[in-house]
């Protein structure tokens, strides 16, 4: 394709501005002064309508395809929470008029939008209080171990490191380190969880904390959370719950009842703020009471009154971590999400989204490996080793979905599984999309059998093929797309 600089033509324009009316400012310093004109593409509307257009469609996203990736969920956002996130009152808001004019009525709506979001939070995860203020999941973890390393400052312990099992999410450990902590790897036992008697021999007093992904990325829910909270606690650390994907519980139980400290929540997985291409996001951090003096400044709260204002005056907290109080935008969304469903459509949020996946996982056990077969929630993973003694590995499989509309799944994650897929169908996924997505999973797994060297064709229908990955990472050049 070509570039929007081959079709420049000198004197074609995409815009027309009205005449001059007011003198040429001739007075400015000539340092800020150009000395030669922008470089800008000289090209027609039209064209560059056609241009975006076309390279939008070279790219795929929910709204074009099914989009089954495992771990992070990808569904279909209602486009009415744009809508509301576009209304002039909050869109044309000034982000410091908050903290400029305290007291004034203006922004008072906006930050009742934090405040009510931050109380429904409370109530959906059982925990005492959350901030807002994360602008993604791996920034809400690390602002939890900030708070974990505050809680032990404060009452004097110098702790070490923070436990993890293996089949947490992959910014779990990074979040940790990044927080200042060693990460103690514990394996998963046979059915997929974190191994008690591992985890057992290394907790001790120089545990900081513990980080689980619930449910981990098998999609499998841990049956020990009580007795591993209670461990934990004897032993003076903290639980933190890594809860990115929280349909697959929402409604059905609370993180706060299971004994956990601290959790934050993706909102743009689980409330329908839509993603992709590193965010904007929000990972909301809700906390128990003993942990409240720490969180980030300025704080969302209920005045006497009824209104809600900015407050300051926090002296344990962990500081500022986030400008403007987090990505506005997408907590308004969010909260006009939580508001549309209500508590029972959340629930059937949760509910769908564990039904479709444990149907996808019984419809494909037939063809493909399931090395951790037990009750799923919403997600599993799948292997690709049978195909893969043929000769046609998982990435293969994942180029042939692309040929045939559909998005891969995560590939080679988890790491305790060979040939890894792991698969989440989503909760706004109708039946004939996952019967589809089953049709085109089977015709893979015959072909593997039948004609394995197909695949090393896929995909035939990607604007790029198979690029050598490490190169393309290197070596990064984005005119080598316009053949
Ligand atoms: C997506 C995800 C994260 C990280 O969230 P980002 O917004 O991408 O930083 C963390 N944990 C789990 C379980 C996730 O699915």
């Amino acid at each position: 394709m070509e570039l929007i600089f081959e079709m420049s033509k000198p004197g074609k324009t995409g815009v027309t501005l009205p005449a001059k009316d007011v003198p040429a400012e001739t007075k400015l310093d000539p340092g800020y002064m150009r000395d030669k004109a922008a470089e800008l593409p000289c090209v027609s509307e039209p064209e560059v309508i056609r241009h975006f257009t076309k390279l939008s469609k070279m790219n795929f996203g929910v709204d074009s395809g099914f989009y089954p990736l495992g771990s992070c969920t990808m569904k279909y956002n209602p486009k009415f929470t744009e809508k509301i996130a576009g209304f002039d009152r909050f869109a044309s808001l000034h982000p410091l008029y908050a903290q400029l004019a305290p007291g004034e009525a203006l922004c008072r709506g906006a930050l009742e939008v934090i405040g009510g979001l931050e109380s429904i939070l409370c109530e959906i995860t059982g925990m005492d209080a959350f901030t807002s203020q994360p602008m993604a999941g791996a920034h809400g973890e690390l602002a939890g171990v900030m708070l974990i390393a505050a809680h032990h400052r404060h009452h004097g312990n110098r702790r070490k490191y923070i436990l993890i099992p293996d089949s947490g999410h992959g910014t779990n450990p990074a979040s940790a380190a990044v927080g200042g902590y060693e990460v103690k790897t514990i394996r998963s036992d046979t059915e997929g969880v974190m191994d008690l008697a591992e985890f057992k021999r290394c907790l001790n007093e120089d545990a900081a904390g513990v980080m689980l992904t619930c449910p981990n990325t098998l999609g499998i829910f841990n049956p020990h959370i009580k007795e591993i909270c209670d461990l934990t606690h004897e032993a003076g650390a903290l639980m933190y719950y890594d809860g990115a994907n929280l349909n697959a519980i929402m409604g059905k139980a609370r993180p706060g009842d299971l004994g956990f400290d601290i959790i934050h929540l993706n909102l743009h997985k689980t409330f329908a703020t839509p993603h992709g291409g590193g965010g904007p996001g929000a990972g909301p951090v809700g906390v128990t009471k003993e942990l409240i003096p720490f969180l980030p400044i300025p704080r969302v709260v209920k005045e006497p009154g009824g209104s809600f204002e900015l407050d300051f005056d926090q002296p344990l907290s962990i500081g500022y971590i986030s400008p403007f109080y987090g990505n506005f935008a997408v907590l308004l969304k969010a909260y006009a999400y939580i508001l549309l469903l209500g508590r029972e459509g959340l629930i059937e949020v949760s509910e769908n989204a564990v039904l479709n996946s444990n149907y996808l996982k019984s419809r494909l056990r037939e063809y493909y490996d399931i090395p951790y077969d037990g009750a799923c929630l919403h997600e599993f993973v799948l292997s690709a080793s049978r195909q893969a003694e043929k000769g046609v590995r998982a990435l293969d499989i994942a180029k042939g979905l692309i040929d045939r509309g559909i998005h891969p799944p995560t590939m080679y994650f988890p790491l305790i599984v060979k040939e890894a897929m792991m698969v989440e169908p989503t909760e706004t996924e109708s039946k004939d999309t996952l019967d589809r997505f089953v049709k085109v999973m089977i015709e893979l797994a015959e072909l593997a059998e039948k004609d394995p060297g197909a695949f090393k064709e896929f995909p035939k229908t990607a604007p790029v093929r198979r690029p050598d990955e490490v190169k393309a990472a290197r070596e990064m050049d984005v005119a080598c797309l316009s053949n």
